[in-house]
């Protein structure tokens, strides 16, 4: 047997709802915040017990061939977490860490962060636990529409709503949109186009929904700077991740005056005083697969990247980064987190001790599914919208939620990540008591 289909065979065997490493549950941290958001609050103990757990959670192994025409056994899954607000909405993501646990922890930010941005959403996450890198382009293809055909009709316009995450992109999307289509009836085709965002323009996506997640944090991170009298121009930032979100995130905050002077990802870190250039650095990354070797940056240990002195960090990349053993490392003012669940309990209370600032996921990165509605309401109006209406639209969303969360941070005394969370319980609260348990 084939060395790649004997780890197949080793890692179906595994558990599938903890992580393979010894890393810390995503999902207790995931709960741990609504906890202590629902105290604060005053959330129903009824609703508070609800919203621990999704409503549903779909996990399908699938064969594949492989280009040599050997086939592998896959393992996807689907987690919808919560629909009171709309359809299900949340990324799929492709990497070899991908379980149970974590698209339940990533579904559940999902139902907040909708709630928060009051988008008609709720929440759900989905991936297959492998890893692009080792497979051929035709393959990631047959992957896709093997796994969106065994979703079957547990995905639709108006009941889950996928879109990208990590390792995923445009054409993904499209592939999935196309199988889709292709197993509806041949009337309703188009009609179909809205299952999933994230597409290519082309194809059906929307005008800066590429840069949006960057964008939103940059709008973040600018009312910040103006509510804290800081001047970004002038100012310095490290960034962990430099895929989609990094990468914009970058380039838009350069072009306010900031400079770039550490970056991070899986293959190594990288630092310049002098400041790295994003756009160059996105180059690089796009051609090699990651940040190290870059020419333009001296190579740093990843220890040294957490202590680099800087204003602002951004971590773009996995969940739990900023723990106990790197929170104590940081030198900067704020903390934006690109990434989904960067910052575990033990890292936001170090953080908070240092008197650094942060911005949590599901305000900071909520740029991403807003503008996925976006393109998600043209399709169902067979719009398309400039890219100008489109920034303009982002940005005031993400200046009314920012405003929101300070806001509630201030009258009640608690920090941002509780109080993203308390605006976004209290909205489903609201409907769960308007609506009651059926029957
Ligand atoms: N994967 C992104 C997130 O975590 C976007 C989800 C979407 O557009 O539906 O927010």
């Amino acid at each position: 047997m084939m060395a790649e289909a004997q780890e197949d065979k080793k890692a179906n065997r595994k558990a599938d709802a903890k992580p393979v490493s010894k890393k810390k549950d995503i999902y207790d941290v995931a709960q741990a915040q609504l906890d202590k958001a629902a105290k604060a609050l005053g959330l129903d103990s009824e609703i508070h017990t609800i919203l621990l757990q999704p409503k549903n959670e779909l996990i399908i192994n699938f064969p594949v061939r492989m280009d040599d025409n050997s086939y592998r056994l896959f393992k996807g899954y689907r987690v919808q977490h919560n629909n009171i607000m709309g359809p299900y909405k949340g990324g799929i993501r492709f990497h070899p860490e991908v379980h149970l646990n974590e698209c339940k922890a990533l579904a559940s930010w999902m139902t907040w962060k909708c709630a928060l941005m009051e988008i008609p959403f709720g929440g759900a996450k989905g991936g297959i636990k492998f890893d692009p890198s080792k497979h051929s382009r035709t393959e990631i293809e047959r992957i896709t529409r093997r796994f969106t055909h065994a979703l079957g009709q547990n995905i639709g316009p108006n009941y889950d709503i996928p879109a990208p995450d990590m390792g995923t992109d445009s054409q993904i999307m499209v592939w999935m949109m196309d199988t889709f289509m292709n197993a509806g009836s041949q009337k309703d085709k188009n009609a179909l186009r809205g299952v999933v965002t994230g597409k290519s323009i082309t194809s059906g996506g929307s005008q800066g929904r590429d840069k949006a997640t960057g964008q939103g944090l940059v709008h973040c991170i600018v009312e910040w700077a103006r509510e804290t009298n800081f001047s970004l121009d002038g100012s310095t930032f490290s960034v962990q991740g430099f895929g989609k979100v990094g990468s914009h995130a970058a380039r838009i905050l350069s072009r306010l005056g900031s400079t770039l002077v550490a970056v991070h990802d899986h293959t190594g870190a990288i630092a310049s005083a002098e400041g790295l250039n994003p756009r160059r650095l996105a180059e690089y990354v796009q051609k090699n697969g990651g940040v190290k070797g870059y020419p333009g940056g001296h190579p740093i240990e990843k220890e040294q990247f957490f202590a680099t002195e800087c204003d602002i960090v951004i971590p773009a990349a996995l969940e739990n980064q900023i723990t106990a053993e790197t929170a104590p490392l940081l030198k900067c003012k704020l903390v934006v987190e690109g990434a989904n669940g960067p910052t575990d309990l033990d890292g936001d209370e170090i953080l908070a001790s240092k008197g650094i600032d942060l911005l949590p996921d599901i305000l900071a990165n909520a740029g991403g599914v807003t503008v996925s509605y976006f393109e998600w309401l043209q399709n169902q109006r067979a719009e398309m919208w400039t890219l100008e209406e489109v920034d303009a639209r982002l940005h005031t969303m993400m200046r009314r939620a920012y405003a929101t969360v300070r806001h509630i941070s201030q009258e009640k005394n608690v920090d941002n990540r509780t109080a993203a969370y308390m605006h976004a319980l209290d909205r489903i609260q609201t409907v769960y008591r308007e609506r009651g348990i059926f029957p």
